[in-house]
């Protein structure tokens, strides 16, 4: 299949490698030059001009940041004309409605719409073990299955254009509060001396435990976020979104509204661009490393 990925980030880049190595034809391009150069480095065939680019692949894969950068890049003058007889497969993480707004402009153009948010990070773009929330045109979906399926342990059709970004913003409202959750009962074990292994040993055993604590551990241990797959930024940007659409359906958004407080407070103390579960320290701030009782 051709591929015209479009935003070679912390995901984009993984996914056009791993797309390569299942047998497609991807051409890459990316805002700034200096990713670009990188993924040529690596070996992706990249162009530098959009337009090229677009006009090269049978299907345009995003993985942009937002909304808005989808909106400067798909909708843009000179491009809306070549999207007619394309697919959008859109990967972002983004709200419902702002899946629905870009899938009637794609649809407009001419072009045919699907939204397929990923749950999995950089080792599973690279591994192919992304889980896969795909939902719109059934065309598009059947057209690009196998593809999908290169890149996704699970693949499935949820729904209708919104659906499968609900259910992804509603998976990352849980990477927020379970790390949050779990940061706080650590914080109050570490500042009351207890010994944080007996106190894992028996959440581990208890139906309160869940496998990402274990992952997360050792960041908060050492107190270090650095070399992030998923920095804190981007999961500000989601629960923000998760937010707003939890408040416009009525539903009561104080606790997504505290969480997303400390996620904020966290990024002004310096973690933005860290791990999100740099949280740890807006939730715990001023923790002494050194008097700290480890594991
Ligand atoms: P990232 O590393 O920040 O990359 C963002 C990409 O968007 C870059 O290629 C960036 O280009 C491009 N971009 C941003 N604004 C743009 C604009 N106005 N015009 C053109 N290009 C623009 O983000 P990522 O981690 O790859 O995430 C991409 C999407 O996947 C996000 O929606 C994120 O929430 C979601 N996601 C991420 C993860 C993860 O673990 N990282 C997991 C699941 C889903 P430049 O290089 O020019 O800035």
């Amino acid at each position: 299949m051709k591929i015209t990925l479009l935003g070679l980030g912390l995901m984009g880049l993984p996914i056009a490698h791993r797309l390569i190595h299942c047998g497609h034809e991807v051409i890459a391009w990316n805002r700034s030059p200096e990713r670009l150069r990188l993924a040529e480095a690596e070996g992706i065939s990249i162009d530098s001009a959009l337009i090229p680019a677009i006009e090269a692949g049978e299907v345009l894969l995003l993985t942009l940041s937002d909304a808005a950068a989808i909106d400067e890049v798909l909708f843009c003058e000179p491009v809306i004309p070549l999207l007619e007889g394309k697919i959008i497969l859109q990967l972002g993480t983004i709200a419902p409605d702002e899946s629905r707004a870009i899938s009637s402009r794609v649809e407009q153009a001419g072009g045919d719409y699907l939204e397929a948010p990923v749950l999995g990070s950089i080792p599973e773009a690279r591994s192919g073990e992304l889980i896969i929330m795909a939902a719109g045109s059934e065309t598009a979906y059947h057209h690009c299955l196998l593809m999908l399926r290169g890149l996704g342990k699970e693949v499935d059709h949820v729904g209708l254009v919104g659906q499968g970004a609900a259910m992804k913003l509603a998976m990352n409202q849980l990477i927020a509060s379970l790390t949050a959750g779990f940061s706080q009962s650590l914080g109050l074990i570490r500042a009351e001396g207890v010994e944080v292994e007996p106190f894992m040993k028996l959440l581990r055993q208890s139906a309160l435990y869940a496998p990402t604590f274990d992952k997360k551990l050792q960041k908060f241990m050492e107190h270090d976020y650095s070399n992030p797959n998923f920095p804190l930024k981007h999961l500000i940007k989601d629960i923000a979104l998760f937010q707003r659409v939890a408040e416009a359906s009525g539903m009561n958004g104080e606790i997504a509204n505290a969480t997303l407080r400390v996620l904020v407070n966290g990024q002004e103390a310096g973690y933005g661009d860290e791990d999100y579960s740099s949280l740890y320290e807006a939730i715990n701030p001023g923790f002494d490393v050194e008097t700290d009782i480890g594991c």
